[in-house]
Order: C-alpha cells, then sequence, then structure tokens
C-alpha cells in the first residue's frame, strides 16, 4: 500500500471549511437546519463544519455503504436510517465525495419521498470525471482528479480515516 504525496494539507481543508460554513450560514439566515452526515466518511468533515454554521440545527446520521469494488456496483445499503421525521425541513446532506454520484443520487431520492421542506447536499469533494447519474451539489469544496484518495475520514478498507488530511492512495502489487 502506498500513500501519496498530501493532496489537501489540513490548511487548505479547514480553510475550505469556513468557506462553505460562511456560505451555508447566509444562504439559510433566518431559517432552521436539519444537518445530516452520511456516515462513515463524512465525520470529520460533518464534526468541523457544524462548528462553523451559525443557524439554529438539529443534527441526524445515515449509515450507508456503496459496493464501488465489488460486482454489486452500485449498490447502496442504508445501515442505519435517520431518527428525525424531515417532512417540512430544510435538510442539508454532508458528505464527504460525489464520485459516480449513485450513492447521493440514491439517498437523494429516497429522502425526496419524505417532503422535506428543501433538501439540499454539499460535499466536500466532488470527482466530477467519474460521474454516472446527475446529482445536483449546492456546495462543493475541492474539484478532485480521478484519484482514490484517502485522509479526512476517508478511507481504504476502512483505514487512513484518521489522517488530519487528504492524500491520494495506490494499492502495492
Ligand atoms: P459514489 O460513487 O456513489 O458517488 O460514491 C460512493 C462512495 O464511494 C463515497 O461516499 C465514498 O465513500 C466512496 N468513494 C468514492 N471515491 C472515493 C475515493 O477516492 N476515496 C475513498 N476513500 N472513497 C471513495
Amino acid at each position: 500500500m502506498v500513500i501519496g504525496k498530501p493532496l489537501l494539507t489540513v490548511e487548505q481543508i479547514q480553510e475550505k471549511v469556513k468557506e462553505l460554513a460562511a456560505e451555508i450560514s447566509r444562504d439559510y439566515k433566518g431559517k432552521e437546519l436539519l444537518t445530516v452526515g452520511i456516515l462513515r466518511g463524512s465525520f470529520m468533515f460533518f464534526s468541523d463544519i457544524v462548528k462553523s454554521i451559525q443557524v439554529p440545527m438539529n443534527i441526524d446520521f445515515l449509515i450507508v455503504s456503496s459496493y464501488i469494488k465489488t460486482k454489486n456496483k452500485g449498490k447502496i445499503e442504508i445501515h442505519a436510517d435517520l431518527r428525525e421525521d424531515i417532512k417540512g425541513r430544510h435538510v442539508l446532506l454532508i458528505e464527504d465525495i460525489a464520485d459516480t454520484g449513485l450513492s447521493l443520487s440514491h439517498i437523494r431520492n429516497m429522502l425526496l419521498k419524505r417532503s422535506p421542506a428543501s433538501l439540499k447536499i454539499c460535499a466536500l469533494l466532488n470527482k466530477k470525471e467519474r460521474r454516472k447519474v446527475d446529482v445536483p451539489l449546492d456546495y462543493i469544496g475541492f474539484e478532485i482528479p480521478d484519484k482514490y484518495v484517502v485522509g479526512y475520514g476517508l478511507d481504504y478498507e476502512n483505514k487512513f480515516r484518521n489522517l488530519p488530511h487528504i492524500v491520494t492512495f495506490k494499492k502495492s502489487t
């Protein structure tokens, strides 16, 4: 296993988190948010961004798996659903990365059926080139190239999530 050079440093990530939080705070001024973290990958991004969002909020989590490396490609499994009823509420999804878009699209369609007042998506990373389905991203941290990345919550086989920065990752042969 080879970990490459940092793609995004701690400073770059923290600065971007503050920028996104400021934009979200402006957009939701006067409203109350239900901020939903998509676990496990978004746990670090989620905990950083909610600290800087300046509107009243409730928080909740969805635990999902997507099978990007197996023959069940594109299949999304919901391990733990929301505890909150989202009907009539302003929901903001916090995701680590949008890759093919299949996970976010699946989650978005599932949640829209529950009639939220609004539903927006904030993704720290976007790999636009890899998109298979269209999904509207309202807030994007960084556009990144088609490389597998780990750190800041993102894993390889559930490792490297604790790195404070984001690095490219290659499996050695
Ligand atoms: P999707 O392809 O459905 O947009 O992304 C599904 C999930 O695949 C993401 O939420 C993330 O957990 C994982 N994923 C996609 N690209 C990467 C990557 O470069 N690194 C890591 N660690 N996970 C990724």
